[in-house]
C-alpha cells in the first residue's frame, strides 16, 4: 500500500471509534457445521502460522526481490496438494484448489513484498535484512492466505468450484499485480470474483470496508498551452478555473479531520460529508519549455464520474474563453490504480460476514476516506469483480499500532486468526451458496 502520513492519521482517527471489538461473536451461523470446521482446523493452525509469520518478518524482502517468500509460499501450497505456479510477474506465486464438484471460481490475493527501513522492530523481531522490514503488514496478508488455503484444503471434500491463491510480489511499487496479469495470470486461472485484504490501524476482530471508492481517487490534471507573451494571464485564468471546480468551502467542518469520527456526519455514518467531494490542491506546479506551458495540480474525489466529467467540463471552458485558441491538452497525468470495490459484492460479502460473526466486526463505511492512496489491486479489480477489506490489526490496550508505513509498526497477531476465520467462512459461502 502507498500512502501518505496525513492519511495515516486519518485511518489511525478512524480506528479510535472502534476501541472495543470483542474477538468472536456468539451469532448464529448459516452452515454453523462447516463455520465450526473452519474455526476448529484455524484453532489447530494457528500456532504455525503464527511461526510463518514471524519468519516472514524476520526474512523482509523489498519489492522484485522476494525469493525466498515465494519460495516458503511454494512449499507450503505444495505440502497442501495444491496445483502451484511460481514466477508470474517476477516472484509470483498461484497456488490452485479444486474441489470435486463444479462451481464458482473465486480468487484470494495476498502482497508479499517489505519496505525499505532502517529502523529497530517494535515487537524484538528484527529483520536479519538489513535496511528491508515488514511495515505495511504483507507477512501478516501472506499468512493469512495461507492459513487459508490451508483451512479451504482441509475441507475440500464440502466444498464445490475452484479457489485461487494469488501471491503478488512489487506491491509497494505498484508494478506486482500488472507484471503477474501481463504474465499471463488471467490464461492461468478465471476468476469470478476476487478478494484482498489489507491490515489497518484499526482495533483486532473488525472488518471494514464500502461500495467503489473506499480511498479518494487521486488524480494530477495538467492543463497545457502554447507559449505566448500571454502566459501570466493563462496560468491566471487557469488556476482560477481549477480552484473553482472544488466544491468544499474552504471554511467547512470537511477540512477538520475530527469530524471523520462525529457519528451523524463521520465516515461511519449515512448522513456523512465525505461522500461528495472534489477537492483542489493549491499549490499548483508551473512548467514551461521552449513550445508550451503547463500548470498542474492534484484533485481528490470521493466520486468517479464527477473526476471523469472534469476534463470535457474545463476544454468547454477554455474553448469559450480567449484562450481557447492556445489550449493543447487537458489531461490527468501520473495516474495511479484505485481501488473500486464491486457494489454488489461488497453489500452481500459485508452482510455475510455479518451473519457470520456479528455486525460489531463488520463496519460499512458510509464516507470515501478524503485523501489519495493506492493498492495495485486496483489492476485486478479492473478485470474481475472485486473487495478489498480493512483487517483491523491494533490493540489499543496493549499499544500496539498498526499503521501501515510507520516505523513503529506493529499487529496484534490475532488478527492473522480472526481474518483466516472470516475469509475462510466468507469464501465458503460465497462458494456453496
Ligand atoms: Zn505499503
Ligand atoms: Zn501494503
Amino acid at each position: 500500500m502507498t500512502s501518505s502520513n496525513k492519511l495515516l492519521k486519518i485511518v489511525f482517527s478512524i480506528s479510535v471509534l472502534l476501541l472495543t471489538i470483542p474477538m468472536f461473536g456468539q451469532h448464529a451461523v448459516i452452515d454453523s457445521t462447516l463455520h465450526k470446521k473452519v474455526q476448529q482446523r484455524t484453532d489447530q493452525i494457528f500456532d504455525s502460522l503464527v511461526k510463518i509469520r514471524r519468519d516472514f518478518h524476520t526474512y523482509p524482502e523489498l519489492s522484485d526481490q522476494e525469493k525466498r517468500t515465494s519460495q516458503q509460499i511454494t512449499a507450503y501450497l505444495t505440502s497442501l496438494g495444491m496445483e502451484v505456479h511460481t514466477n508470474l510477474g517476477g516472484y509470483g506465486v498461484v497456488g490452485i484448489l479444486k474441489t470435486n464438484k463444479k462451481g464458482k471460481r473465486i480468487a484470494w490475493r495476498a502482497d508479499i513484498d517489505a519496505l525499505s527501513s532502517n529502523l529497530p522492530d517494535v515487537e524484538g523481531l528484527q529483520s536479519r535484512n538489513e535496511g528491508v522490514r515488514h511495515i505495511c503488514g504483507h507477512d501478516i496478508h501472506t499468512t493469512i492466505g495461507l492459513g487459508i488455503a490451508n483451512v479451504l484444503a482441509s475441507l475440500k471434500d464440502n466444498l464445490k468450484g475452484t479457489i485461487y491463491f494469488i501471491f503478488q510480489p512489487s506491491e509497494e511499487n505498484l508494478k506486482g499485480a500488472k507484471a503477474m496479469i501481463d504474465d499471463g495470470l488471467f490464461k492461468l486461472i478465471d476468476p469470478d470474483e476476487i478478494y484482498a485484504l489489507h491490515i489497518a490501524p484499526m482495533q483486532v476482530g473488525l472488518i471494514a470496508t464500502r461500495p467503489e471508492l473506499l480511498f479518494a481517487e487521486h488524480k494530477t490534471i495538467k492543463v497545457s498551452y502554447k507559449n505566448s507573451s500571454e502566459n501570466q494571464l493563462v496560468i491566471a485564468h487557469t488556476k482560477k478555473l481549477l480552484s473553482g471546480i472544488q466544491n468544499i468551502e474552504p471554511d467547512s467542518e470537511f477540512w477538520d479531520n475530527r469530524n471523520l469520527l462525529d457519528p451523524t456526519i463521520g465516515l461511519g455514518s449515512p448522513k456523512t460529508i465525505y461522500k461528495d467531494y472534489l477537492t483542489v490542491n493549491k499549490k499548483f506546479t508551473i512548467s514551461e519549455t521552449d513550445d508550451q506551458i503547463s500548470i498542474r495540480t492534484i484533485l481528490n474525489s470521493s466520486n468517479r464520474k464527477k473526476m471523469e466529467s472534469i476534463i470535457p467540463m474545463l476544454k468547454q471552458d477554455i474553448s469559450s474563453s480567449k484562450y481557447a485558441e492556445k489550449l493543447i491538452e487537458v489531461v490527468y497525468s501520473s495516474e495511479y490504480p484505485t481501488v473500486f470495490n464491486n457494489k454488489e459484492l461488497t453489500s452481500k460479502t459485508l452482510n455475510k460476514l455479518s451473519d457470520i460473526y456479528g455486525n460489531r466486526h463488520v463496519n460499512h463505511l458510509y464516507g470515501v476516506v478524503p485523501d489519495g492512496r493506492s493498492d495495485d489491486f486496483a489492476y485486478f479489480q479492473k478485470r474481475i469483480p472485486g473487495v478489498y477489506f480493512l483487517l483491523g490489526g491494533s490493540n489499543f490496550e496493549k499499544g500496539i499500532i498498526s499503521m501501515p508505513h510507520s516505523a513503529n509498526f506493529a499487529v496484534d497477531e490475532n488478527c492473522i486468526k480472526f481474518g483466516v476465520n472470516a475469509f475462510s467462512s466468507l469464501i465458503v459461502e460465497r462458494l456453496n451458496n
